[in-house]
């Protein structure tokens, strides 16, 4: 355990821009090497900026925003606020868009080598879930980010709010065209309402 150890309350904070290993572009990972050898509270911060990211089904772009990295007594928490733009399909239209996402990170990442010592505190946290710095000391970003877009996303995403959708007999876009086959173009969001009106009144 890391009883012994208390954080330098009269040391200044110094923020350095951590020296971020990217692999290549649209690869979120930091080489945390040097972090790991520092005490308990030392903190950097990094700017991200990223033209396109691809996780899994998610392809993100536009990405901008900055992430803190703090050392704990077992790794490294990083916190962090991210804009980005997601690609969705319209539930209506069916169109690729790009929807506007702001998210927040807020996540502490295991040290491997923290658990390799073996201290009591490092194996009962690390569970299979928790995330984790590679052996070589790089700690990726992307499953976090991952996870936070995907429980961000609406589950109907809509290209815009007032989207006219598919026709569903021939399968004009109503936003691009009119077409003849329903005189009910009605806004979808009011199709519930007019199903209660006498059979009439839907015909107008
Ligand atoms: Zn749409
Ligand atoms: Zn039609």
């Amino acid at each position: 355990m890391f009883v012994g150890l208390t954080l330098d309350t009269a040391g200044v904070q110094v923020v350095i821009i951590l020296p971020v290993c990217r692999r290549m572009e649209g690869h979120m990972e930091y080489n945390v090497a040097q972090m790991l050898q520092e005490p308990m509270g030392s903190v950097r911060q990094s700017q991200v900026q990223e033209t396109s990211v691809t996780l899994d089904e998610v392809e993100v772009n536009r990405l901008e925003g900055w992430l803190k990295f703090t050392r704990t007594d077992i790794g490294i928490w990083v916190k962090g606020r991210l804009k980005a733009e997601v690609s969705a399909q319209c539930s209506r239209c069916l169109k690729g868009f790009d929807s506007p996402l702001n998210t927040e990170i807020n996540e502490e990442f295991y040290s491997a080598v923290e658990v390799k010592a073996g201290t009591a505190l490092a194996e009962s946290v690390m569970e299979e879930e928790a995330f984790k710095i590679s052996p070589t000391n790089v700690l990726d970003i992307r499953e976090v980010f991952r996870q936070n877009i995907v429980s961000r996303m609406p589950m109907k995403p809509l290209c815009k709010q007032d989207c006219a959708g598919i026709c569903p007999d021939c399968g004009v876009d109503r936003n691009e065209a009119e077409c003849h086959c329903d005189v009910r173009t009605v806004d979808p969001r009011w199709e519930r309402l007019l199903d209660l009106l006498p059979s009439t009144d839907k015909e107008s």
